[in-house]
């Protein structure tokens, strides 16, 4: 982030006590406040290790912050018996006392579903065009057709930018502006040369709202336009544009954007047609508290019906001088919060994300230690949060990236873009990178 919250320092030191060593804790009496233990080892994480979270939850030791606070340990209680957490819950969660115990229910259930293991993936992000029809008031990223710096790649523009790293990485995530003249063949074309260059690269791209104009401009359906685009290489969807799920705030922020049901009905359509996406939630702008908790209810119900969001993204709008100066920016500590609670709340979508990209590297680490199970990649090249003011370095190598997983005090897993294929970042390569980040924030 271009400028730490001044409440950042306070929270780091709340986590490292949260997170310190049990046989120090037992020195300065405060034993039950060590990290929650499973009573057996936990195995790699996937997929399959999400079925028995609620049961491994139900054995955990309960921290004191947790055990002795009547709202958090009624909460536990609920999660661990399959009650769903309401939107108003939600409400008195992410505006609890207890920072600390927040903390600690949301990092207890992510231990409950992956222990000690944190996710990263080697990605390469492109944007194909900063051009885009639509004006987002938070929106520091697209220019006019016209402007001096914009841009739009062609298909061998687009695919020379992976030439140099097109070996090494996984995934290529690519999301841009909407331009007025592309239609699905400038897209089915970048998608097929990249599958034809690079045929083992997943390709994560295009936001709801993009994939609406680009069924506009061809005159397709939302299912054509998927399945064409799926046909062409398309593997998923990353999940931006739905900043927050209710009407009226989008009419504040975002007019002319799908609205909140169009969001849901692309990303379910996707589901149908067998292409996983992540969603995503942008907020510290005009919303209320309460409308963050309906946007995590309103995804929670459409993965009961779809069932094919794999990650959550919650990320904090960046401000500048120019752009939606009536926002109510969220410090580190609601942030945070935010985070926490979507743990807590989302019972049916398997990740959250701490995207380093817009949180930054500091503040990500302490995602991770408080419900985030999931670090996104090393990214490679960034404009569209760099352009907003983050400074968060997109040049990490995968050794980078897990030393930070691995200076949280936590294990490092390298995962594909469908977390099916994961490997985890052994002793002796964590013996030989565990030291100190040389530029932590
Ligand atoms: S957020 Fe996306 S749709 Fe909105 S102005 Fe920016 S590039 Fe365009």
């Amino acid at each position: 982030m271009s400028k730490p919250p001044d409440d950042f320092d306070a929270i780091r030191l709340l986590m490292v006590f949260n997170r310190a060593t049990p046989w120090y804790l037992e020195i300065i009496g405060f034993k039950s406040y060590c990290r929650p233990v499973l009573s057996e080892p936990m195995l790699i994480a996937d997929q399959s290790a999400n079925s028995g979270w609620r049961h491994r939850l139900s054995e955990m030791e309960i921290p004191i912050t947790v055990g002795r606070d009547s709202t958090l340990s009624r909460t536990l209680k609920g999660v661990i018996r399959g009650r769903r957490i309401t939107a108003d819950e939600g409400i008195v969660l992410h505006n609890h006392n207890s920072f600390a115990g927040l903390c600690a229910l949301a990092d207890m259930i992510k231990r409950s579903r992956y222990g000690d293991h944190v996710f990263f993936n080697d990605n390469l992000h492109i944007n194909p065009t900063n051009i885009c029809t639509l004006a987002c008031r938070f929106c520091a990223f697209r220019k006019g057709l016209r402007h001096h710096e914009s841009y739009a790649l062609s298909p061998e523009e687009f695919v020379s930018r992976i030439e140099s790293c097109g070996t090494s990485i996984d995934e290529v995530h690519a999301v841009g502006g909407l331009h007025p003249q592309w239609t699905i063949n400038h897209y089915a074309e970048i998608f097929r040369s990249i599958k034809a260059r690079f045929p083992g690269i997943h390709i994560k791209s295009l936001t709801a709202v993009e994939i609406k104009h680009i069924a506009i401009r061809s005159g397709l359906s939302i299912r054509e336009t998927l399945g064409a685009l799926k046909e062409a290489g398309l593997g998923s969807l990353p999940g931006g544009g739905a900043e927050i799920l209710v009407d009226s705030v989008r009419d504040r922020i975002c007019r002319g954007k799908e609205l909140s049901e169009e969001y849901l009905e692309i990303h379910g359509t996707a589901h149908s047609l067998g292409i996983p996406t992540n969603c995503t939630m942008l907020f510290g702008t005009v919303e209320e508290i309460v409308d963050r908790m309906t946007h995590l209810d309103t995804l929670r119900i459409q993965q009961d019906a779809s069932g094919g969001f794999q990650c959550f993204v919650p990320y904090p709008f960046l401000p500048d001088k120019a752009r939606l100066p009536e926002a109510r920016l969220a410090s580190a500590n609601e942030i945070i919060r935010v985070i926490a609670t979507s743990r807590i709340m989302l019972d049916n979508i398997p990740h959250i994300k701490a995207y380093r990209m817009n949180l930054g590297d500091a503040l990500a680490s302490i995602a991770i230690n408080s419900g985030a199970d999931d670090i996104d990649g090393t990214v490679g090249h960034e404009e569209i949060m760099h352009e907003a003011g983050s400074t968060t370095r997109s040049d990490f190598s995968e050794r980078e990236l897990a030393r930070l997983v691995i200076s949280s005090g936590l294990v490092p897993v390298k995962r594909d873009s469908t977390y099916s294929s994961l490997r985890i970042i052994g002793e002796n390569e964590r013996t030989n990178i565990l030291q100190p980040l040389a530029s932590p924030v």
